[in-house]
């Protein structure tokens, strides 16, 4: 079998991870990722198959990759996503899949992805509140997603990591109580700085009036008490880890704004309609679909990979203000 040990791009960077949007489909409308009408749907016949995500799975385990992680849109939405997790997890190479989710089907299907061999999930929580999260999410419940944080723990699928988009004035009042479910909980919390994308629809969101940096978070953790930096509780991502005295969880930031971490990025991403992109803020990417259709042999497919590898720039431009204006985040997948 066709094997390379390692998978480098231009800047010598290791890629390892590949992120896999599953479907553009979600259950939810937040604030922060779609309009209120949702966004235009691509067609059923133009989404990856199952199969068709397996080949390349297979094809980019053969050039070093050896993590996937589904995301969406909502993967959940997607039907018997427990089969796609089970065809991924016995790839050769893959030594881990994991789930990114808004946690509203996951009590559902805990039980079925553990036994198809997702190791672990992410799940996004804005707000603890109620109306809030009526508010942020436009659809959703919250009682949902606690209940489908409770079904991750008891299912082992651990250790379950909370992400927390924080927004000015919309739940920036609700960090010291993210940060205290780190005791009283054992949460991993990870606050992640707001980013600017095409789907947005309040100007608010969108220009830099809700922007909180993650400097900014962690100050005002400090009257909670010292954080102290500890390793990363599991891969090696670009979120950096602190712990409050005592606490059994952790506190994450990931702040590609204000401290862009490109220079160690390691992950390429495959959208939903089968383009292979190098960065989840440039419109760039390559066709996998096509081929794959008109049946390109696995060697095509690598060398088509190779070349989405080879394209990955050296950093984004968020900073100043460059933003893809052709996918909005529900699309590529956070
Ligand atoms: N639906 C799933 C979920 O919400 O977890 C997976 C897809 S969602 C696009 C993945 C992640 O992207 C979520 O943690 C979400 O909070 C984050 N996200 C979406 N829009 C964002 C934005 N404008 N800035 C920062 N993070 C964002
Ligand atoms: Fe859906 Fe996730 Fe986007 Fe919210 S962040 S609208 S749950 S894709």
């Amino acid at each position: 079998m066709f094997k390379m040990s390692k998978l480098l791009d231009s800047f010598g960077r290791r890629i390892s991870y590949l992120r896999i949007s599953v479907t553009d489909r979600c259950n939810l409308r937040c604030i922060y990722c779609m309009p209120p009408e949702g966004i235009p749907l691509i067609p059923h016949s133009e989404i990856l198959s199952y199969e068709e995500i397996r080949t390349i799975v297979q094809a980019a385990a053969e050039l070093g990759i050896n993590k996937v992680r589904l995301t969406g849109g909502e993967p959940l939405v997607r039907a018997e996503l427990p089969n796609l997790v089970e065809m991924l997890s016995q790839v050769e190479g893959i030594d881990e899949v994991s789930l990114t989710t808004n946690g509203v089907l996951l009590k559902k299907y805990a039980v079925e992805l553990k036994q198809a061999g997702l190791k672990r999930v992410n799940i996004s929580l804005d707000t603890l509140k109620d109306d809030k999260f009526q508010h942020i999410t436009r659809l959703g419940k919250l009682k949902d997603v606690l209940e489908g944080i409770e079904a991750a723990r008891d299912t082992d699928l651990q250790p379950v990591k909370i992400n927390t988009v924080v927004m000015r004035g919309v739940n920036d009042d609700e960090v010291l109580d993210f940060a205290n479910m780190t005791h009283k909980e054992g949460w991993h919390v990870r606050f992640i700085e707001l980013m600017p994308f095409a789907g947005i629809r309040d100007p608010a969101l969108r220009s830099r009036t809700c922007f909180v940096p993650s400097d900014e978070i962690r100050q005002h953790i400090m009257s909670l008490g010292k954080l102290e930096p500890c390793l990363p509780i599991t891969g090696n991502g670009p979120t950096k880890y602190y712990r409050l005295p005592g606490a059994n969880g952790t506190i994450g930031f990931i702040s590609p704004i204000s401290e862009p971490f490109c220079s160690s990025c390691n992950r390429m991403r495959l959208i939903s309609y089968g383009q292979l992109c190098p960065c989840l803020l440039s419109d760039d990417g390559v066709d996998l679909k096509g081929p794959l259709r008109n049946n390109a042999s696995t060697q095509e497919i690598r060398r088509l990979i190779l070349r989405a590898v080879a394209s990955k720039p050296e950093h984004h431009r968020l900073a100043e203000g460059v933003v893809s204006m052709k996918r909005n985040m529900s699309q590529i997948g956070g």
